[in-house]
């Protein structure tokens, strides 16, 4: 069908409106609307919002246009906010007549003047000069919207765009975005009337979302949901979210004043439009029990429910996972209260992010400040606290760690797992967790023994550590077997077989005491993973002796125990004992043995007779000689080595008579 054809028929349907009221402004045909206007764009409105312009104490309505074409001017950037007369502030509305209406999400084509007085844009001819573009099957038309929001004629797009790109250049300076337009670029949801608002956040009550068992075929699960709301949670708002029960899908309308967020899939009553890629949908029951927070007037939320698509083009998204998990970011977003953002890499930006093919978006700057203006940081904008009850299990070398959420501080978005060698160290590992999920297992960890700690993050930063724990991978040694033992004079020699089980063994240790169990004598360390020792120089004595085996795990159970004897050879007598008289004075003298464990000390004994020591024993300590004097008589005399095993024979006796 051609497309002027096509423009007449529809012109006549629209014009034959019997609805068609009187206009504030004379009826501008396209050229002359065209030629009044220094700049044409066709675009989709992001948001609009109204604020104060401080230059003149006056309330207008910004619209934030998403340019995707450009018919008429020079425009470099893809983003232009137009100025309109009017708008409402809290309690305040201004009223313009003629004025025209912008709508978030409307695809529009704009005829814009610039305001002398700023440079700013605004619609040309009142409301002549926004018309709204719509699909339809057979072309893309546009559409005049008068002021009362009727529609006054339609147009194809291409045709619209041949007859502005032949009217008369303008060169008009204009500012695309007013300097007085300092706000965020996040929206509150809904834009007109008060927006909603969970107010449990006030409260510390925690707002569940449900959700339907993920089906099959998209892009994740319940992993994504619980990822999407720990990104909210990890926002520094004061609401907290929490994933909530499993549940049959809640259409968007279905009213059920439950308190909770529902999320469903593949648009399970037929509700979300299967035309261009809308990936979902999000509704909100409220009820006008009004709450301020940061200056802005809320009303209630009492239901909050998401819906993602199930149309060809929704699908081609939400099969990736990131895109899956952004969908649900987004859509919980609009539950929690915002509204599109008009920065593209918010997630609250209206069309699924470039990058999440790749992988999942986190929250932008907007998102956090858009978020935290619904839900200001009363005592819960904060670092996490420390996450609680930390626990490990072991199975072979794969390590399950499992700990509970902090109960105070800011909501965690995901956690770090120290490792260290050592209680406090984290000298192995720092791991980052992608989500708040608060298990974790890490498979194939390297034998040994970890000190562990978690701790919970979110945007705000790195709360305290959890308790710690000494987790273990890989077994110990088993105990060591067949301990035996030889003793050649002071030498043992131990030999044992190594154990049969466990990680391999880095050294033994040997274990003596002077009773069976115990090891108060020796601890000896082989520093070797040969099994057997050879110990030298041992102290005469009983032994009791274990050996253990030592890995990087730890240090096995004690072999069987062996009893050692280490003989205690005493020393050989002293020779050649003498002794010379000077005055009443005698002095003896003797040699040291010359064979056996040298002596400590000497006895020297006397008796009344051969072989007697009826007289006197004296220990005269590590000496060769003394002096002495006596009472008369005759002496026999002899002396002994002495050691700690004991006395040796006598040395040769002598005979002294003292007068
Ligand atoms: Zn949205």
């Amino acid at each position: 069908m051609p497309r002027a054809l096509l423009f007449i028929l529809l012109g006549v349907v629209t014009l034959s409106s019997p609805r068609l009221a009187a206009e504030t402004a004379p009826l501008l045909s396209i050229q002359q609307l065209s030629d009044a206007s220094t700049l044409v764009v066709k675009g989709r409105v992001l948001d609009v919002s109204s604020q104060w312009d401080p230059a003149i104490n006056a309330l207008y309505t910004y619209a934030s246009i998403d340019v995707s074409e450009t018919w008429k001017g020079a425009l470099q950037e893809p983003r232009i906010v137009v100025k309109l007369l009017g708008g409402r502030l809290d309690d305040l509305e201004l009223r313009v007549a003629g004025q025209a209406r912008l709508d978030p999400d409307d695809e529009v084509v704009l005829w814009l003047e610039v305001r002398p007085r700023d440079g700013t844009l605004y619609p040309a001819g009142l409301w002549q000069g926004v018309w709204k573009v719509s699909d339809t099957p057979l072309a893309a038309l546009a559409a005049r919207r008068r002021a009362d929001g009727l529609m006054h004629e339609a147009i194809a797009v291409d045709a619209l765009r041949a007859m502005v790109e032949s009217s008369t250049p303008t060169d008009t300076a204009f500012v695309t975005v007013p300097v007085e337009f300092h706000k965020g670029a996040y929206t509150f949801f809904p834009s007109d009337g008060p927006p909603g608002r969970w107010h449990e956040a006030d409260f510390g009550t925690v707002v569940s979302v449900d959700y339907e068992p993920p089906p099959g075929g998209l892009g994740g699960g319940v992993a994504e949901l619980d990822a999407a709301i720990a990104l909210w949670n990890g926002s520094g708002m004061s609401l907290r979210l929490q994933r909530g029960s499993s549940r049959s899908a809640r259409c968007i309308g279905a009213f059920e004043g439950d308190g909770r967020i529902s999320v469903a899939f593949n648009d399970p009553c037929g509700e979300v439009s299967d035309s261009g890629t809308v990936v979902g949908l999000a509704g909100l029951y409220m009820t006008p029990i009004l709450r301020e927070a940061g200056g802005t007037t809320f009303q209630k939320i009492i239901q909050g429910t998401a819906v993602l698509n199930n149309s060809a083009g929704a699908f081609t998204v939400l099969s990736q996972r990131g895109c899956f998990q952004d969908a649900l970011t987004h859509n919980v977003g609009h539950t929690i209260g915002l509204g599109h953002s008009s920065q593209s890499n918010a997630i609250m930006w209206p069309d699924p992010l470039p990058g999440c093919g790749s992988g999942p978006s986190g929250l932008s700057s907007d998102d956090i400040n858009g978020i935290r203006a619904v839900y200001p940081a009363g005592g819960s904008g904060a670092v996490p606290g420390p996450p609680l009850g930390l626990t490990s299990t072991t199975n072979g070398t794969t390590v399950t760690l499992a700990w509970a959420a902090p109960a105070t501080g800011g909501a965690v978005t995901n956690y770090v797992i120290e490792a260290g060698s050592a209680p406090g160290l984290t000298n192995l590992a720092s791991f980052t967790t992608s989500d708040a999920l608060t298990s974790m297992v890490f498979p194939g960890v390297p034998p040994g023994v970890y000190y562990l700690r978690v701790r919970g993050r979110n945007t705000l930063g790195t709360g305290g550590p959890s308790n710690e724990i000494v987790a273990t991978s890989g077994a110990l040694p088993s105990p060591p077997t067949g301990l035996a033992a030889t003793v050649a004079g002071s030498t043992v020699t131990l030999g044992w077989s190594a154990p049969t089980s466990g990680e391999p063994v880095t050294t033994y240790i040997l274990e003596a005491g002077s009773a069976p169990s115990l090891s108060n004598l020796a601890t000896l360390v082989t520093n070797s993973a040969v099994p057997g020792m050879v110990v030298s120089t041992v102290p005469p004595g009983v032994y009791f002796v274990r050996v253990r085996a030592r890995n990087v795990v730890g240090t096995s159970a004690p072999s069987n125990e062996v009893q050692v004897n280490v003989a205690c050879p005493v020393p050989s007598p002293p020779t050649n004992l003498a002794f010379t008289k000077t005055g009443g004075q005698v002095t003896f003298t003797w040699q040291a043995p010359t064979s056996g464990p040298p002596p400590v000390g000497y006895l020297i004994s006397a008796g009344t007779s051969q072989g007697l020591d009826n007289i006197v024993v004296v220990d005269v300590g590590p000496v060769t000689s003394i002096t002495a004097t006596g009472p008369p008589g005759t002496y026999f005399i002899r002396v002994k080595s002495r050691s700690a095993c004991g006395l040796s024979g006598s040395s040769n006796e002598v005979m002294l008579v003292l007068p």
